[in-house]
């Protein structure tokens, strides 16, 4: 008996490059698109080991935990971090890493997350890459939670490497990825004698076999199950078009916030300004006295389908977030969760006045 899972035919080259192509498309990007078989920390870390090493200062700028990564791993192939952090309910400006680039021009790299998911907002890419760019530094992004969500531009924004993953906005399949890659970057990689070859980590095992050799012959069995999720979903953003997704993620945005303030009871938006606030996801500050991690967890006993989950680590006390992407960026869904959430309060209050 045959499954739908199981008993595929090996995919060929031809059709692994047709969705590489269609990844580029979907970017708008000139640059080589390198997908890659795992989850987007593959690319991410591949991305870093490859530009960065000894001699690299890297302006790491952190808006939420995967920043707080980027500098540990910057830190590991040996380059100098500076990190430039910002609380994480704003967004960071062009003006500060203008400043940064003032007080240390030898900054050679910029790593940024685009909007993070896990904290919910958004940093304005476009302006900050005119300045990264007026300083010739390579330009490293995360568009992870934005890509499908907000417009991901790297060839207009001047971004070096631009990772994307399907797990988010896209709707997609978790466990495949892709990075675009400027010329800049690959002569960076290739001048870097610490860039991971022969490894899976390796964008330049890529390069030589792959994509310099004609995008001929597969380096190894691609994934063929996540490829043809990855495939279909973006045959699926492409259907629906890819303004209309973006446009229901910030639908879905927006009336979560307002309707959060609606609803009252001191549960009010992450973050402050709605400029600032990401598409794919909203963060909620919930009221005084409140744990935000058992307010979930009422919310999810009367509902557990709801793409709600407490901020991680120190944050499961103080942040909801609602994961409002994908096929759950509708006004449904939103008035759902936060009709949930209403109630959940609701029972809080008469426990505590018990
Ligand atoms: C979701 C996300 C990733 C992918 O990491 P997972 O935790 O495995 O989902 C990477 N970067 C950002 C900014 C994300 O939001």
């Amino acid at each position: 008996m045959t499954h739908p899972f199981l008993d595929l035919a090996p995919l060929s080259a031809v059709h692994f490059a047709a969705i590489e192509d269609r990844v580029a498309r979907l970017l708008d990007t000139e640059q080589d698109v390198v997908i890659m078989q795992g989850e987007a920390l593959l690319p991410l870390e591949g991305a870093i080991r490859s530009t960065a090493g000894p001699g690299t200062v890297a302006l790491n700028v952190i808006t939420g935990p995967y920043g707080q990564t980027f500098g540990d791993w910057l830190r590991d192939c040996g380059a100098e971090v500076i990190d430039l952090a910002v609380p994480f309910h704003t967004a960071v400006t062009a003006d500060r890493i203008r400043a940064a680039f003032e007080a240390r021009p030898e900054i050679d790299f910029v790593s940024l997350v685009h909007a993070e998911a896990a904290t919910g907002n958004t940093n304005p890419v476009a302006e900050i890459g005119e300045v990264v760019r007026a300083h010739g530094a390579l330009f490293y992004l995360d568009a992870v939670a934005s890509i499908g969500a907000e417009p991901v531009l790297p060839d207009a924004w001047g971004v070096d490497l631009c990772v994307i993953g399907a797990q988010k906005a896209m709707g997609g399949p978790a466990g495949v990825s892709a990075v675009s890659v400027s010329a800049r970057a690959w002569t960076r990689m290739t001048s870097n004698p610490g860039a991971p070859r022969r490894s899976y980590l390796s964008l330049l095992d890529w390069k030589d076999r792959w994509t310099d050799a004609g995008r001929k012959a597969l380096p190894h069995a691609p994934a063929q199950l996540e490829m043809l999720a990855l495939e279909a979903c973006v045959e699926r953003i492409e259907s629906e078009g890819l303004d209309t997704v973006m446009r229901r993620h910030a639908v879905a945005a927006a009336a979560t916030r307002a309707g959060a303030l609606a609803l009252g009871g001191g549960l009010e938006p992450y973050v402050h300004d709605a400029s600032e606030a990401a598409p794919v996801a909203t963060t909620l500050r919930t009221p005084p006295g409140t744990i935000a991690s058992e307010l979930v967890a009422r919310a999810l006993a009367s509902d557990p389908t709801l793409p709600l989950v407490a901020g991680g680590g120190a944050l499961a006390k103080e942040m909801i977030r609602v994961n409002h992407y994908g096929v759950d960026a509708t006004v449904t869904v939103v008035q759902r969760c936060l009709a949930a959430l209403g109630a959940a309060m609701e029972s809080t209050h008469s426990i505590t006045d018990a």
